[in-house]
């Protein structure tokens, strides 16, 4: 059996180790970190071309199933997945996990997208700390506020005018978030629903110091799609 799993999450990597060496797992990253942590078994790297690409592909190395473990905030390449596996009638899986939800004490501002996320800030704080990777910057651009952006590798123009690029990957730890916000006097958080526990000290730090929080919702998962939300989850239905 070949599983291809589409990575560039904890979970996709969580989920080669669980399956490999019984099943032939390749992983496939996008390459758009510059020293990605790499999954166990076979790795890929770089985009297929498109949906047409995904199912040559999926044809040429006799793929069996396919699980989409991407972010969930990698809409294009879930969507194409789900183009392909209908095209080559590859069984598909999508391996989400759950987003974070609210609990008593959280000042959160939800909104579709980051050009949305960008202009719910005016009136939130002066100081953000902008926590949504470095891709799509754009859209805070001509946002008059001072920024700390963080994020793995160093983000590129266009970008906001008055920022601080943080170098970081995650896991963080709630002392350090505490900390960052102190230091950085920070009075607004931007993030991306994520979910998972490696990037959600920050929420906690937040609501402890009264921080608000615009919170950038997930676009949905492909209608059709089977979603399963943890990694034994994904790894049963491989062996069912
Ligand atoms: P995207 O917008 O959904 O995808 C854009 C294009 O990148 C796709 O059409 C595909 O190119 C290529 N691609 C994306 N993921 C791929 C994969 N796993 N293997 C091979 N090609 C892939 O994706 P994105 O938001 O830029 O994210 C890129 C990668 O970073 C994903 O693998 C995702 O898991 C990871 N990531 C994303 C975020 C985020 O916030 N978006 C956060 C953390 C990690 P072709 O059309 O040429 O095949």
């Amino acid at each position: 059996m070949h599983i291809l799993v589409l990575g560039g999450t904890a979970e996709a990597r969580a989920l080669a180790a669980a399956l490999h060496p019984e099943v032939r797992v390749t992983s496939s990253l996008a390459g758009r970190v510059a020293s990605p942590r790499l999954p166990a078994g076979t790795v890929r790297i770089g985009g297929f071309g498109g949906v047409e690409g995904l199912v040559d592909w999926v044809r040429a190395h006799q793929v069996d199933a396919v699980i989409d473990a991407t972010h969930p905030f990698a809409e294009r390449i879930s969507f194409n997945a789900a183009r392909a596996a209908a095209t080559t009638h590859v069984p598909l899986l999508a391996l989400r996990r759950p987003g974070w939800v609210p609990v008593e004490g959280d000042d959160w501002h939800p909104v579709d997208s980051l050009g949305e996320a960008a202009r719910a800030l005016d009136g939130l704080g002066e100081r953000v700390f902008l926590t949504t990777g470095r891709m799509g910057l754009a859209a805070f651009a001509d946002c008059p506020q001072w920024f700390l952006v963080r994020s793995v590798d160093a983000p590129e123009a266009p970008m906001p005018a008055r920022a601080e690029v943080l170098l970081d990957r995650g896991p963080f730890t709630l002392d350090g978030e505490r900390g960052l916000l102190r230091a950085h006097r920070v009075d607004v958080l931007v993030t991306k629903d994520s979910g998972g526990a490696a990037t959600a000290p920050k929420l906690r730090a937040a609501r402890e110091a009264g921080i608000p929080v615009v919170v950038v919702r997930r676009p949905p998962v492909p209608e059709g799609v089977r979603v399963a939300a943890t990694v034994e989850e994904a790894a049963a239905w491989v062996h069912g």
